[in-house]
Order: C-alpha cells, then sequence, then structure tokens
C-alpha cells in the first residue's frame, strides 16, 4: 500500500536491532485517517471472507483494529496480556514471546467472546517473528473459531513470521513488507 510506505519512508526511524519506530503515525500518536485507509484495503483483500469479528493483542494493535473494525462492520476483541493468570476456566490462553521486551508473556481471551460461531480476521501492527499472531492462532484453535486470514501493517520480510504463516495456508495480507533497513544509514527497501 503505497501511503503506508511513504508515511513509513518519511517519518520511520529504524532502529538498532531490526526494531523500526513508527510512533509518529500509529503506535504512539495514530493517524487515524490512514487507519482508516488501511481498513478499506483490507477489506477489499478479504473480500468474500465471511468475518463476523476482528481479533487482535493489546496493546499497539488495539488503534488500527478497532478503526478496522468500523470498516468491517463487526466488533473487536483484544488478547489482554498478563504476567501472571488465574486459570478459572473462563479464559482461552497461550504465551506470546514480545519481540521487542523480549520477555514472555500469557495472553487471555475470555470465553465469552471467542467461540465456534466466530469467523476471524487478526489484525496486528507488525509481524516479526510471528510469535503474536502464532499466540492468537492458538487462541482461536482452542475455541473451535475459524481463521479466516490475518492483516497486518508492516510485515518485516527479514523475518520468519510471513514464511510461518503462509507456509500454513493462511491468507497474509500485510500493507507494507519491508525487504530491508539499516539503521546507520536510516534506508528502508520494500518488497
Ligand atoms: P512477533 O511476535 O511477530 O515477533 O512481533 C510482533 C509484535 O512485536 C507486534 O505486535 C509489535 O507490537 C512488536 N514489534 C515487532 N517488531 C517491531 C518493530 O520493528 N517495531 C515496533 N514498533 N514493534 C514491533
Amino acid at each position: 500500500m503505497k501511503l503506508l510506505e511513504e508515511k513509513i519512508r518519511k517519518e520511520g526511524i529504524v532502529k538498532e536491532g531490526n526494531v523500526l519506530k513508527v510512533d509518529a503515525f500509529l503506535n504512539h500518536q495514530m493517524d487515524v485517517e490512514l487507519f482508516h485507509e488501511m481498513g478499506q484495503e483490507w477489506k477489499r483483500l478479504f473480500e468474500g471472507r465471511k468475518i463476523n469479528k476482528i481479533l487482535t493483542i493489546e496493546a499497539s494493535g488495539i488503534g488500527i483494529a478497532c478503526v478496522a473494525a468500523g470498516v468491517f462492520h463487526v466488533p473487536v476483541v483484544f488478547a489482554k496480556k498478563t504476567a501472571s493468570i488465574n486459570l478459572d476456566g473462563e479464559m482461552f490462553t497461550s504465551k506470546v514471546e514480545s519481540f521487542t521486551k523480549k520477555k514472555v508473556f500469557d495472553i487471555i481471551v475470555s470465553k465469552k467472546f471467542l467461540g465456534p460461531d466466530d469467523h476471524i480476521l487478526i489484525i496486528d501492527d507488525f509481524l516479526a517473528n510471528g510469535c503474536a499472531v502464532m499466540g492468537l492462532i492458538d487462541l482461536i484453535n482452542e475455541s473451535g473459531a475459524t481463521l479466516e486470514g490475518v492483516g497486518i501493517a508492516i510485515e518485516k520480510g527479514f523475518q520468519q513470521g510471513g514464511k510461518l504463516i503462509r507456509d500454513r495456508g493462511i491468507q497474509l495480507e500485510s500493507l507494507a513488507i519491508v525487504e530491508s533497513m539499516n539503521a546507520d544509514t536510516g534506508e528502508i527497501i520494500f518488497r
């Protein structure tokens, strides 16, 4: 998606450790009009899919997922991250290793909000090694819901997440795929 690529080129900052900072428009200050365009693009790309719910993970996926949900006219559920879980049988749970924080979190979704009748589109801001998306897929599988696809704003194509998901036959639509980036020069090349 050209608009998103241009925004990343203009306002993204390449950090050491393969981290792309997009605080100016995506996960601190948020460009809601851009999110709306992204939502419309996913709507086009997932045309024909019977989606009745969007699933994301806190915190930075929530803004994008909410705006996309407005375009799809469906509710959003976000998986909560928690350090310790009270396993009372009311929650679906999985584990996610955070790429940016290098910590393992339990993620939970209440059984009230995910079940066999649901057809889910996963939305998240970044795809790196795929841990966050895989954790969400675990929750979907536990619940008996159907995964319809995965929509990502920025995929870092030089990390393994994209291959992991596509190899499972899942429809993955990343709106910008970074082929390479250089923390010294700030250069970002898109696929
Ligand atoms: P994964 O689980 O695919 O390794 O990483 C995805 C999660 O890590 C995303 O939800 C996102 O919050 C965070 N993340 C991964 N790479 C980056 C990055 O380069 N920049 C930012 N801002 N977040 C990232």
